[in-house]
């Protein structure tokens, strides 16, 4: 386990630099059962820092599995209403939300993927109301990891359990900078890096970027009005938080109907407890056409057939090789890391605030404006020391955003 001050200063970090908790605000926390000690720690300062209520829902691996194992198809494919509820009121509350989130990435490897897409289906419908709040930034949420035995065995299969968890640590302290004396501080600096970044790439304006690499040959267009974002959000009242501690991208929309070509995954993907490894997509006009995958292809395809935009694109995100996460030289089985080793782009929903306007158009004028809408999700790795990225700029004219996995131009 991680030493006290660790703890007191992660904690510190979630709750300043995450979700920025604000006096008199509610807090609810989705936590697991093996994070308890960290997670009192969490909501002890919570307490300090002038929060009115701290509500916990726990989760467990094993608790989880037993459920899929045993639990009738009806309860699978019903998530329930006192469950939306809770989180809704929450949410109508201004609470900000933390979720810490450490699943084994094995967990579901031998229940029936239909299972599971049909329980993440229902998820998805059931919370759609409550997903605005975080996708269209009216609350302040963060999502933060701590080590849990079987992940971080996973990750150092090699290792004890205790020295798995310890070494887990270790990487996790690092790349969320708690190693450093001000983390708060070193989150500001970097924050200020990525900003550089999007403003950069707001001023240039790309119609389209072109991906190179190994197993990839993509073009994508950007829509009109796109809006680059990255580090630091912003809720309507004006609350900075950090919605994904780590992160390294900055990120846009594809146009749901302007991507052409195929692409390679370069990490694994855990997508809700199954691994999908080394596959490929091929789209014409925004859309999946073709797809394989040497692992997880049935997961994969329940995944696409989710739903029409499931087989759409809803975020492009740039993160150079040389991040943090990539220099741990690791591949973390878990979203919130390896995206932020790698370049990568996300199946399913966009974020509205990716365009101009975005926030308060209809469905119909979002999708004429190219913005995909879907019940689903999902970023996956794109990147490596070998991606190279061009941008068409609006006279035609091309230059190079990536080359080698990393920025073309100097940001500092
Ligand atoms: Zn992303
Ligand atoms: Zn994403």
């Amino acid at each position: 386990m991680a030493d006290k001050r660790i703890m007191e200063k992660y904690a510190e970090l979630a709750l300043r630099t995450g979700v920025n908790i604000q006096q008199n605000q509610a807090l609810m926390i989705n936590a697991p059962l093996e994070g308890v000690d960290f997670t009192k720690v969490v909501v002890r300062k919570a307490y300090e820092m002038g929060a009115k209520d701290v509500h916990i829902n726990w989760v467990d691996d094993e608790l989880t599995l037993l459920k899929y194992q045993n639990a009738p198809d009806e309860v699978i494919k019903n998530y329930p209403d006192w469950k939306v509820q809770l989180q809704e009121s929450f949410a109508e509350d201004g609470a900000a939300v933390l979720n810490i989130r450490s699943t084994n990435p094995d967990l579901l490897k031998d229940i029936d993927p239909q299972r599971v897409a049909d329980a993440n289906k229902a998820a998805a419908q059931a919370l759609k109301n409550f997903k605005k709040y975080t996708m269209n930034d009216k609350i302040a949420w963060s999502i933060i990891s701590i080590p849990t035995g079987d992940w971080a065995q996973k990750i150092f299969p090699d290792k004890s359990r205790e020295d798995a968890i310890e070494s887990l640590w270790d990487a996790i302290v690092k790349i969320v900078r708690v190693d450093k004396e001000d983390p708060i501080a070193a989150w500001d600096s970097h924050n200020e890096t990525l900003i550089t970044a999007r403003e950069l790439l707001n001023k240039k304006n790309y119609q389209k970027l072109i991906f190179k690499a190994p197993g990839t040959d993509l073009e994508m267009e950007l829509p009109k009005g796109h809006i680059w974002k990255g580090g630091s959000a912003q809720t309507e009242g004006g609350v900075t938080f950090n919605p994904n501690m780590p992160t390294e991208e900055v990120f846009s929309m594809p146009h749901k109907y302007g991507v052409n070509g195929t692409v390679s995954s370069t990490k694994p993907l855990n997508y809700g407890g199954s691994l999908i490894d080394n596959f490929s997509l091929t789209f014409k006009d925004g859309k999946v056409v073709d797809f394989k995958a040497e692992q997880g292809e049935d997961t994969l395809k329940h995944l696409l057939d989710t739903d029409e935009g499931a087989r759409r694109l809803g975020e492009v995100a740039l993160v150079p090789d040389e991040s943090p996460v990539s220099k741990s030289g690791l591949i973390f089985y878990n979203t919130l890391f390896d995206e932020n080793a790698s370049c990568h782009i996300a199946l399913g929903k966009a974020y509205p605030t990716n365009v101009e306007g975005g926030s308060n158009m209809s469905d119909e004028e979002l999708d004429k404006h190219g913005v995909n809408d879907s019940l689903t999700h999902v970023d996956f790795m794109i990147g490596s020391d070998q991606l190279d990225i061009d941008g068409v700029k609006e006279d035609g004219s091309t230059e190079a955003v990536f080359r080698k996995g990393t920025w073309a131009f100097d940001i500092k």
